[in-house]
């Protein structure tokens, strides 16, 4: 018996397990790989300072989020991850008209005084002119003004995704594919079936993403995450690309 099931194998998932299996508990984290998953599809932005200021619970979890990768990734460096896909790159938020200049303003105004109140993950905040940003970025096209935040960072989910697993791994977790299928019985209890066997656990973690809603909806638990579609588009450039190639 697991003291902790895990369902799901994005970021989500892997974090939990690594720092469950940290703690000492017996971890058992299944995941699906559905074709569409988050993780590898997302940029990684991790940017404490971008925001209107005004979504305080928003703002406090990215901040808190952010403070809390220098301590996992001494974790992960001590349990032999060398390149956990973590980069201090910086981020430019650009401006294409005039509106978003004066809009960016505001943001650049929120960005400093986050910086002034401590939050860590950023260097330094600065509104910059079109000439400035290209410098900074090289193949961007002619635009009025950006908000630059130096030193805050990006990670490459499936990397970050990896090293977690490998980390929970080597702490003792149990990593395996399958698809996972929650039923309540009469007393209330919740038992969890990997590919239609049960796998008795203590505690069961949903971390499936997209697809938590419809596994909370098998044993009467309400949860509002929703799909949202997004894209990214990642260029290598020469100029801007670190030695290693966040990319991946
Ligand atoms: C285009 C794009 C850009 C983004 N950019 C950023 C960004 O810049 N910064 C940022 O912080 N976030 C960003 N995000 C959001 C971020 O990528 C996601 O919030 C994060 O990856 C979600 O991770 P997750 O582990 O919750 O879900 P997922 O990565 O989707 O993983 C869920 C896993 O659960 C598995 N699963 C589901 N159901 C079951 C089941 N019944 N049994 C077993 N396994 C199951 C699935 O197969 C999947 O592998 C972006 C997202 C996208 C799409």
């Amino acid at each position: 018996m697991s003291d902790v099931l895990v369902i799901g194998g994005g970021i989500v998932g892997s974090s939990v397990a690594y720092h469950a299996a940290r703690a000492g508990l017996g971890v058992t984290l299944v995941d699906r790989r559905d074709e569409g998953h988050a993780t590898a599809a997302g940029a990684g932005i991790i940017a404490p300072g971008v925001g209107d200021g005004e979504s305080d619970g928003h703002n406090a979890l990215v901040a808190q989020a952010a403070a809390h990768y220098p301590r996992l990734l001494a974790h992960l460096t001590e349990d032999g991850e060398e390149e956990p896909g973590y980069w201090r790159v910086g981020a430019l938020v650009i401006a294409t008209n005039e509106a978003e200049a004066d809009f960016l303003a505001g943001a650049g105004r929120f960005a400093e005084e986050s910086l002034g109140a401590g939050v860590p993950g950023i260097d330094r905040a600065a509104m910059v002119d079109g000439a400035v940003a290209r410098e900074l970025f090289p193949p961007l096209a002619p635009v009025p003004a950006a908000l630059h935040l130096a030193g805050t960072a990006r990670i490459g989910g499936r990397l970050m995704r990896d090293a977690l697993q490998r980390g929970a791994q080597r702490r003792g977790a149990t990593i395996l594919r399958g698809d996972v299928a929650l039923r309540r019985d009469d007393r209330r209890s919740v038992h969890a079936f990997i590919d239609g066997r049960q796998a008795p656990a203590e505690t069961v973690v949903i971390a499936a993403g997209a697809w938590s809603a419809p596994l909370g909806a098998e044993i009467g638990l309400p949860l509002p995450v929703f799909p949202q579609r997004g894209r990214s588009r990642i260029w290598r450039c020469p100029a801007t690309t670190p030695t290693g190639g966040p990319w991946s």
